[in-house]
């Protein structure tokens, strides 16, 4: 891998420490992807800026001192499965891959999944599966996942996801409106769910049968 980032990288990490991130494993995991693979290359010289950045289709990767805050709270271990919704460039699902035995991960655009794919491949990431369809209804052949992640803003919280986390699993998901959500952490039981809010957050729409109706996008 050439590293004319690393200076750049460097500062990206220092940049999640300070915003609370202090587990090493994930600074490390966030070291080790290079996220400009995953980016256009019209903002590769943005990619280690904690932003977010677009990557076609009205999309963007999120920002990633936010990602690395996800997979802090939720406290993953190695042997973790872990569901993905919302794909996108395929950097955070690098991360993920990085960390934990299993990803499975979901994204809408076919262009977003395919050219994810490539990146991951391109890093031998091999324990990842990537699926193009509607992540509100989760992925249940792999089900249940020890921690599921929502990288799009949901007006409720997706049921079948819910059905799809082990006893004890998490899950973070942007909750609200269109124009700004909670994020909000579900912790699974043996006899429902607890819920409680982390902070506010602003992503792009969750578009699907348990989200955001197509309708309502181009209403706008
Ligand atoms: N973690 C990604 C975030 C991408 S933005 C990254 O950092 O690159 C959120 C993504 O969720 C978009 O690519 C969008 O197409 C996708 N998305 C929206 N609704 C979805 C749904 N119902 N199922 C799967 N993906 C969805």
């Amino acid at each position: 891998m050439s590293d004319r980032f690393a200076a750049q990288r460097r500062a990206l990490i220092e940049r999640i420490r300070e915003r609370g991130i202090g587990e090493l494993e994930i600074l490390r995991a966030f070291d080790l992807v290079p996220r400009h693979e995953f980016l256009p290359q019209a903002v590769h010289h943005r990619a280690y800026e904690d932003t977010p950045l677009p990557i076609g289709f009205g999309q963007t990767a999120s920002q990633p001192s936010l990602q690395a805050l996800y997979i802090q709270l939720l406290k993953l271990s190695p042997s973790d499965k872990v569901l993905e919704i919302g794909t996108g460039s395929g950097f955070q699902t690098s991360v993920l891959a990085s960390l934990v035995s299993n990803v499975y991960s979901v994204e809408r655009l076919r262009p977003l999944s395919l050219s994810a794919r490539e990146s991951l491949d391109r890093l031998r990431a091999s324990n990842v599966a990537l699926l193009v369809g509607d992540g509100t209804i989760g992925w249940a052949r792999y089900a249940p996942y020890d921690a599921i992640l929502v990288a799009a803003g949901s007006p409720s919280i997706p049921e079948p996801l819910v059905e799809q986390l082990a006893v004890g699993g998490r899950m973070l998901i942007p909750v609200g409106t269109r124009e700004g959500q909670k994020l909000q952490m579900i912790v699974k039981t043996a006899s429902g769910y607890n819920v409680r809010d982390v902070k506010e957050c602003t992503f792009v729409p969750l578009v699907g049968r348990f989200g955001w109706a197509e309708s309502t996008l181009t209403e706008r």
